[in-house]
């Protein structure tokens, strides 16, 4: 049986999926985003589990979950392929709703079809090519799993007309849901030692969200009800 390094599950999150939720935060990523929210997952190896021990713990929630579930995140969850398999079909086969948060880059119709749903966050900030989301929302459709696009939106750096123009041309009909930039995180990255290479731009308001979708088409609101 194949083990999973995870940094921590923390239960009570309304903001990853519907409902009320479960996060498990896998260890592990295979990008280095300078805006990374938990570099911690990045750097640090994980508690080992075993799918069986953390379906365990997790299943002890559901009588809190209602329309909520088990979200799966990280790090990037699905570097994990085995491990998260293993745990999903554990999860769904007691009816608890699972999805799960990815940088989609891995573009896995096996994973994709052991989720009831995954959130996609788009990492535009730097580079302008998103070839690699058309690829993971192709694989989504031909394996069933409902796909809804988030995008950290950092002013002064991913909020111009160019840049929101290629989402939109991205998500074509489907929505997307925008994140104001946060800088909660600074305080890990001085735990550990690693400098903040996002501490100059300014945290996102409503109004740069307001705009935004402005720019987008203001019909192409997101929301997380996978
Ligand atoms: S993909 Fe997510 S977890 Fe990985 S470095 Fe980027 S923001 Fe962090």
């Amino acid at each position: 049986m194949k083990k999973g390094y995870i940094d921590s599950v923390y239960c009570g999150s309304g903001v990853d999926g519907r409902g009320l939720r479960c996060v498990v935060f896998f260890s592990g990523c295979n990008l280095r985003c300078p805006f990374c929210h938990n570099p911690e997952t990045l750097y640090k190896r994980g508690e080992e589990w075993t799918a069986e021990a953390l379906y365990a713990r997790l299943r002890r929630y559901k009588p809190y979950f209602k329309r909520g579930g088990v979200t799966l995140s990280g790090g990037e969850p699905f570097l994990q392929k085995e491990f998260l398999l293993d745990l999903a079909a554990r999860l769904r086969e007691e009816g608890i709703h699972v999805v799960a948060e990815t940088n989609g880059q891995i573009a896995d119709e096996e994973i994709l079809r052991a989720l009831d749903g995954v959130i996609a966050d788009v990492k535009n900030q730097g580079s302008d090519d998103l070839s690699a989301y058309r690829v993971f929302l192709d694989a989504c459709e031909k394996a069933g799993c409902p796909c809804t696009l988030t995008n950290v939106l950092v002013p002064g750096k991913n909020d111009t007309k160019e840049k929101l123009q290629g989402l939109a041309a991205l998500c074509g009909d489907r929505g997307i849901k925008f994140l104001p930039f946060r800088k909660l995180c600074e305080e890990k990255y001085k735990e550990l030692g690693i400098p903040f290479a996002y501490g100059q731009f300014r945290e996102g308001e409503e109004e740069d969200i307001r705009r935004a979708y402005s720019v987008i088409d203001p019909y192409k609101k997101g929301d997380l009800a996978e």
